[in-house]
């Protein structure tokens, strides 16, 4: 295989190596991102229950009020009925009462339908508060691992830019142009195996006359349908066979 070659199939492992120091990266700060989110959500969410429960007070108070009243005028009524002459006075105060009678019952039965919705709400308050906390706690320490292994992460790509630029000064100057703008149009993926006769990149079967070029590997190698630079990759039964062989004697 030419050497430039070699060089570039180090390079794209490099540039895959790098790739993935960076997925796991952005995974680290998706995950912080994604539980600053859940905190938020929860936070908001919190915050309407307690509108709700602030809103519900006030209309329990109202009740209350109105509750109060009702016996008020029901007592007055009442008092009022010792000193009535007519009866259609009789009649009226009776109204009356009736009336003020009936709202003190609705008004009751309202007050113990508020008591209980606001109990309920303040137990949903309580438990959302408390989840926001624990997620709070959590999110410390969440924040603290994915900063190490982002710094870890990092220093690992540091050690790999080195390396890669010690290949890629070497590489004529074309080919280093053609790589780039295929590492730019492809995913990240310019220099891709031949296996089996397939282009591992795209996954085409290649001419069986190509094939046997690119096994030779003195030239530079493209693969007709996604223009990735070729190489040949032994095949793994291949690979797999090569100790047996080694250990058999050799006649010399
Ligand atoms: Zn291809």
């Amino acid at each position: 295989m030419n050497e430039d070659m070699e060089k570039l199939i180090s390079l794209q492992k490099l540039d895959s190596e790098l790739a993935g120091f960076d997925q796991a990266i952005a995974r680290c700060e998706a995950d912080t991102v994604k539980r600053k989110q859940a905190i938020q959500a929860e936070q908001e969410k919190l915050a309407a229950l307690k509108v709700k429960i602030e809103l519900l007070t006030q209309k329990q108070q109202e009740n209350q009020t109105e509750h109060e009243g009702a016996n008020a005028r029901m007592k007055e009524s009442q008092n009022r009925m010792l000193l009535v002459q007519t009866s259609r006075e009789h009649q009226a105060l009776l109204k009356e009462i009736e009336d003020s009678k009936k709202l003190a019952k609705t008004t009751e039965e309202r007050a113990l339908q508020f008591i209980e919705q606001l109990e309920q709400l303040g137990r949903d308050a309580e438990e959302l508060a408390g989840r926001c906390e624990n997620e709070a706690a959590e999110l410390a320490g969440a924040q603290q691992r994915n900063a190490k292994e982002i710094k870890r992460l990092n220093a690992a790509k540091k050690g790999i830019d080195g390396e890669r630029a010690a290949y890629a000064k070497d590489v004529p100057q074309e080919l280093m142009k053609r790589y780039d703008k295929l590492m730019l149009k492809r995913e990240g993926l310019a220099v891709v195996a031949v296996k089996d006769s397939v282009c591992t990149g795209c996954h085409m079967t290649l001419p069986p006359q190509q094939v046997n070029e690119v096994i030779k590997g003195d030239k530079l190698n493209i693969c007709p349908t996604c223009q990735r630079i070729l190489y040949y990759e032994t095949p793994a039964e291949d690979e797999a066979a090569t100790p047996e062989l080694e250990e058999a004697p050799l006649a010399e």
